[in-house]
């Protein structure tokens, strides 16, 4: 594995890209922010919304949101700042919600004003697509990732909302990419290219089923498509700021309610408990997972130095939260065994070696603290 110079990153992020002096491209985009003018910016994300503003009762945007600070975020630029007359969107998780997720999930509609739909797939569904993907591929939210996109999409353009408003650029702000666009439409399309119809109905799930995968075709768009925008393009992202205009507005955190292992802050990802253990799945894979990811990001925020990253990293970036993966093996029917048994078959050999009976990382970041 190599790490990013900078900010810890390993190269084992798919699609990561590092250059010649061994800093990951996500440093690199990051460093170009102080060459952006966010006021030129935000200025144009208000003749976008001028131009789509619809002054009758209609709602003028659709903005996903799962309830959390980010969310708040979106919400409070797009109705509070833009005038806008957004309707909220939820594809919901039915793993067990935390207090602060749902009280979340109510303030955000309630402080803001506004009409919020939730969005549930089929429980029974729901269990058994995420026991296909932990078990095939250790990746067991696959079906919903994909419906978190598509149901936004079609409920837009069902109800002729002109403009969907997602978060961040994933690909731009972690490094897989360096086009610094405000568009997401292309990238929303090609996510429903690799949507397999065909892996569902052959693992035995029906195609009447799949509803909630199946995007709109080019066809169905020909009438009315709805524009898919990028927020990170127009203000800069940080999930320090956003945390700050989402508490104002009433968001709270885990701090009263729940310590997570393997997390070394307590307002990301609060939302459902057995939601942590997808997340957490990255590490046997890739070696790294959440606390990397956090403690990357703050270090090119100039936030944390690269060496107290690599010992938050060290301590807790390999922990999986017990409280988490009960309520993941609860939901889903498996014992504790199970899950472990299954969790073994995708420990990557090339990066993890097994000592003593532990799998142990054999180039971790933090090598020069043992
Ligand atoms: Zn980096």
């Amino acid at each position: 594995m190599r790490y990013c110079k900078k900010c810890a990153m390993p190269d084992t992020r798919p699609g990561s890209v590092f250059d010649e002096e061994g800093v990951c491209l996500a440093c690199r985009n990051y460093e170009r922010r102080a060459t952006i003018d966010w006021d030129k910016r935000k200025d144009e994300l208000k003749q976008l919304c001028d131009k789509y503003r619809i002054d009758d009762g209609s709602y003028d945007c659709a903005i996903p949101v799962s309830g959390g600070k980010d969310s708040h975020f979106l919400v409070y630029t797009m109705k509070e700042e833009m005038g806008m007359n957004p309707l909220l969107i939820t594809v919901g998780d039915p793993f067990t919600k935390t207090q602060a997720g749902w009280s979340n999930f109510r303030n955000l509609g309630e402080t803001f004003n506004c009409d919020h739909i939730l969005f549930n797939i089929s429980i029974d569904l729901f269990r058994r697509v995420t026991r296909i993907a932990f078990e095939e591929s250790g990746n067991p939210l696959r079906f919903v990732e994909a419906a978190i996109y598509t149901v936004p999409l079609k409920m837009a353009k069902n109800l002729c909302i002109p403009l969907i408003m997602f978060g961040e650029n994933s690909a731009y702000e972690y490094g897989t990419t360096d086009k610094d666009k405000y568009s997401a439409t292309d990238d929303i399309f090609r996510r429903f290219q690799t949507i397999e119809l065909d892996y569902w109905i052959k693992k035995g799930i029906l195609r009447k089923e799949l509803n909630t995968i199946i995007s709109p075709s080019e066809e169905e768009l020909k009438n009315f498509k709805p524009e898919v925008i990028y927020m990170s393009y127009f203000k800069p992202w940080s999930s320090v700021t956003n945390l700050a205009i989402a508490k104002k507005y009433g968001f709270i955190d885990l701090a009263h309610e729940w310590k997570r292992e393997g997390c070394i802050e307590d307002f990301e990802q609060i939302d459902s408990m057995g939601y942590l253990v997808h997340l957490w799945l990255k590490y046997p894979k890739f070696g790294f997972q959440r606390v990397s990811d956090i403690a990357s990001r703050r270090v090119r925020e100039g936030r944390l130095s690269l060496q107290e990253a690599k010992k938050l990293i060290m301590k807790y970036d390999h922990k999986l939260d017990q409280r988490a993966m009960q309520d993941f093996v609860d939901f889903l029917g498996y014992s504790t065994k199970e899950f472990w048994d299954i969790v073994e078959r995708f420990w990557n050999r090339d990066i993890f070696e097994k000592v003593d009976g532990t799998w142990q990382l054999k180039d971790p970041i933090y090598k020069d603290l043992l």
